[in-house]
């Protein structure tokens, strides 16, 4: 048995920021700073967390970043009039709701109102539909980043067994569409597919998209193969771990994500990537 090679999302995400600070400078230069409007309602402790990592992100390659934060009474008239302002303030170029919201607040109604030019995390249904259709548009950036660190071990996927586990809007449904657009032949696993490791054994790429821990172990991967753990738990010590089995599948895997240092720093980059796009597209 062979080691697994680590695929180093940290620094895969390192030099895409590094490439984005770049373009983002020749954007200030040309007097169009990329702006990234984040908005939290409420005090959850982890979406807390998640914010402030963004804004972190941003200000290290110099966007913009607006910071609101709203008491988790707020109405959702007043949300969707405060997202309606940003969707006319041409200083703005993204525009993101940190997810989950106050039961109150309908999360449906609050992505559609987001000006799909300013769509960075890629959620709302014309954007899903522009992934569909396979035309320029946002792509969520969980999805976006897997393809990248994908692209990152030079695996072709071109005819290739590709299975998902998870069939999230957010996250498993749009990493299907991505793998198909690559000529993947693509299957997409659920809690409710009887036999997963009948599927899995035969993937050439697996992204584990579950969060359940230790839902893809050794004996579920066919030797080679690319694993990509998208998964965020917490084992019964508390660490965090992905949805893979990391020890043991990375004896038969040929590639495989940490869980930390893969999939998450890439969906960070990922967003900034989207907000660098929308002010590269804008008019201003
Ligand atoms: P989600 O909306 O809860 O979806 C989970 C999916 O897993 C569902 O489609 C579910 O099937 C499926 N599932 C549950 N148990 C299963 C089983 N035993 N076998 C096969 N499929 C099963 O979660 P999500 O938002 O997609 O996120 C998935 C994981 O990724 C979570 O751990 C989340 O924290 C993590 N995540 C990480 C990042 C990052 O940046 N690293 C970003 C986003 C999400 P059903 O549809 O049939 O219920």
């Amino acid at each position: 048995m062979t080691q697994a090679r680590l695929i180093d999302g940290a620094g895969i995400a390192r030099e895409l920021r590094a490439e984005l600070a770049g373009r983002v400078a020749a954007l200030a230069r040309a007097g169009r700073t990329p702006g990234l409007a984040v908005i939290l309602v409420g005090a959850d402790p982890a979406s807390q967390i998640y914010v402030r990592n963004k804004i972190k992100a941003c200000a290290e390659i110099g966007i913009r970043s607006l910071h609101e934060t709203y008491p988790a009474s707020l109405a959702e008239d007043e949300l969707l009039a405060r997202i309606a302002t940003l969707n006319g303030d041409p200083a703005v170029h993204g525009i993101l709701v940190q997810m989950p919201l106050p039961g109150h607040i309908s999360p449906a109604r609050v992505i559609e109102a987001i000006d799909v030019r300013k769509d960075v995390d890629g959620y709302s249904i014309e954007s899903a539909g522009r992934l569909m259709a396979g035309v320029p548009g946002f792509r969520p950036c969980t999805p976006a980043g897997c393809m990248r660190l994908i692209e990152s071990t030079g695996t072709s996927l071109r005819g290739k067994n590709a299975v998902v586990i998870g069939r999230s809007n957010t996250v498993g449904k749009p990493m299907a569409m991505l793998l198909l657009q690559q000529d993947a032949t693509v299957t997409l696993c659920h809690s409710r597919t009887p036999d997963l490791a009948e599927h899995t054994r035969r993937a050439d790429v697996v992204v584990a998209a579950v969060g359940r821990a230790n839902t893809l172990t050794a004996a579920m991967v066919k030797p080679g193969a690319v694993v990509i753990d998208v998964g965020m738990n917490r084992d019964a010590a508390g660490k965090l771990c992905g949805d893979v089995d990391f020890a043991a599948v990375s004896q038969v895997a040929g590639a495989i994500t940490p869980v930390p240092g893969g999939v998450g720093p890439m969906t960070i980059a990922m967003l900034l990537a989207n907000t660098v796009e929308s002010a590269e597209r804008s008019r201003a």
